[in-house]
């Protein structure tokens, strides 16, 4: 086991309240140790639900080893059937719980509970959050969705389920607002959407649907294998960006007999034009390096490349149980895959490779502000600023939009450059300043203590100032030159100059190193 200050997924119990507090009328009792309460902020303070998560911790302390904690979970049990009355119970232990052995679904069973209880067996020390989540949804299909094939009611339009939505997901609320409204207009209607908002008695009613649309693999993967296997429900994945959600309104009105014609032709779709239109052009070629979840990153590397003309230098995800669609995406881009979860050399390589943009997590947000990188959030893990108050979806056409927006903001705002560029002789535009929107952490001159960032450890934490020390020296003749550069690509510029100098033992860096570095990396 590895101990780090930061992770991209939890524990898979964490993956099991995502589940638990998504859906109505579920409780999960944990047995975990003191401390694990802390789980419950994620969903009060980072997501600002209104309630706290529907799960009864045993909470045993260092004290209660020495005695029956069994009897700790029996008790628990007992209260929260009782305090919560609700219509299915999880049970299942975190880490160091699993380590007492307690059996906490046997235990469960023998209590006689007039309720389904539901055993979850989280492999704590094997797994993570996602897992987590996907066991716990497939456990509580499978005990409320019956396998004998329903006789279908009569109906005008086809229906499908929204399979994946969580609570602490990333833009999920939104994403099935989008989609709702999406297949309304391509004439079908959503059966059940689980496990966000659905009641165990409403899982019952997934064999009625007509096909399965996967919102997240991660989540819902193993669910839909089985929908389809149990019911023959073909399944559909969920459109992130503007090709995909053209794919997805031809197949979904292929099912429905719709138009899909007039849904595609949506003027609300402003992507493609903005894309094109004269003040973005300028942002094709753009280098950008993608990292998150593994449905997430293989579609932000396909918008990238395919909607916005960026080109993909990058790819990568923490996703291990989707390592094999990464890397096959990735060899499509000429890139290889980069899979783990250890944020560290996740900074290694964005470092290496210098992109002018990263789509990343929360933790290659940190990762980019600490080297001057433009960056946007298109995945899990989450920050507070990911659940906007406005309507933000990432799917469908609208989602597309926001996309746009997220992602090509960030470099077109290094244009008020130009602006510091006319006035570089006035103090306070000096022009050895970063760009103003990427913080203080873009100027080589100042050194920013990151305001929410997680404390990085010593090895990934090299400074701007601890980087400048070992920067190698510049003749003034090939300062002069470099300013020519234009503002834009001129931080780029002295990067790969100062790189190669280094690499090339070329110190002080004159006009002939500059040049000399030019042609080295355009070669
Ligand atoms: S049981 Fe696991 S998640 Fe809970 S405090 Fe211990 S190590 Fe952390």
């Amino acid at each position: 086991m590895q101990l780090a200050v930061w992770t991209y997924e939890g524990p898979p119990h964490v993956g099991a309240m995502r589940v638990a507090t998504a859906m109505k009328g579920v409780h999960f009792l944990l047995h975990a140790p003191q401390g694990d309460t802390y789980a419950d902020l994620l969903f009060t303070m980072i997501e600002r639900r209104r309630e706290r998560p529907p799960v009864t911790y045993t909470t045993f302390a260092a004290r209660d080893l020495g005695s029956d904690t069994a009897e700790l979970f029996k008790t628990a049990a007992r209260e929260a059937y009782q305090r919560f009355a609700p219509e299915l119970l999880l049970v299942g232990a975190s880490c160091t719980a699993e380590l007492i052995q307690d059996d906490p679904g046997g235990i469960a069973a023998a209590l006689g509970l007039p309720i389904p209880v539901v055993p979850l067996e989280l492999s704590a020390y094997q797994r993570k959050e996602n897992w987590g989540a996907a066991h716990t949804f497939y456990k509580i299909v499978r005990a409320c969705c019956p396998a004998t094939v329903p006789l279908r009611s009569e109906r005008s339009r086809p229906r499908c389920n929204l399979l994946g939505p969580t609570a602490l997901g990333f833009r999920h609320r939104d994403d099935v607002m989008e989609l709702t409204r999406l297949l309304d207009r391509l004439g079908v209607d959503v059966e059940v959407v689980a496990p966000l908002g659905a009641s165990p008695h409403d899982l019952a009613r997934l064999a009625q649907a007509d096909f399965n649309v996967v919102m997240y693999p991660e989540i819902a993967d193993s669910v839909a294998r089985w929908l389809g296997k149990t019911f023959a429900q073909p399944c559909l994945s969920a459109p992130l960006g503007v090709i995909a959600t053209r794919e997805f309104c031809q197949r979904v009105a292929q099912m429905s007999g719709a138009d899909a014609d007039s849904v595609i032709d949506d003027a609300s779709c402003r992507l493609p034009w903005y894309s094109r239109s004269v003040d973005s052009t300028y942002l094709t070629k753009k280098q950008v390096f993608v990292f998150g979840d593994a449905s997430h990153a293989i579609a932000a590397a396909r918008i990238a490349t395919a909607e916005l003309g960026f080109e993909v230098i990058g790819l990568g995800t923490y996703s291990r149980e989707f390592a094999r669609e990464v890397r096959e995406a990735a060899a499509g881009y000429g890139v290889e895959a980069l899979i783990t979860d250890d944020h560290l050399l996740v900074e290694e390589r964005i470092g290496a490779l210098q992109p002018e943009l990263v789509l990343g997590t929360q933790m290659e947000r940190h990762i980019a502000k600490r080297l001057g990188l433009p960056c946007a959030v298109i995945s899990a893990p989450v920050h507070v600023q990911d659940y906007p108050a406005r309507y933000s979806p990432q799917m469908g056409f609208e989602g597309a939009n926001v996309l746009f927006d997220t992602w090509v903001h960030p470099l077109m705002m290094g244009l008020e450059e130009h602006l510091l560029a006319m006035f570089r002789d006035d103090f306070e535009f000096a022009d050895g300043r970063g760009p103003s929107h990427l913080g203080a952490a873009a100027s080589p001159t100042v050194v920013e203590a990151p305001a929410a960032a997680p404390t990085p450890p010593p090895a990934a934490a090299e400074s701007p100032a601890a980087a400048e020390s070992d920067a190698p020296r510049w003749t003034e003749e090939a300062e002069r030159e470099l300013k020519k550069i234009p503002f834009f690509v001129r931080g780029k510029a002295r990067r790969n100059t100062e790189r190669f100098a280094r690499e090339f033992g070329r110190t002080p860096i004159t006009l002939e190193t500059l040049y000399d570095a030019k042609a080295h990396f355009q070669a």
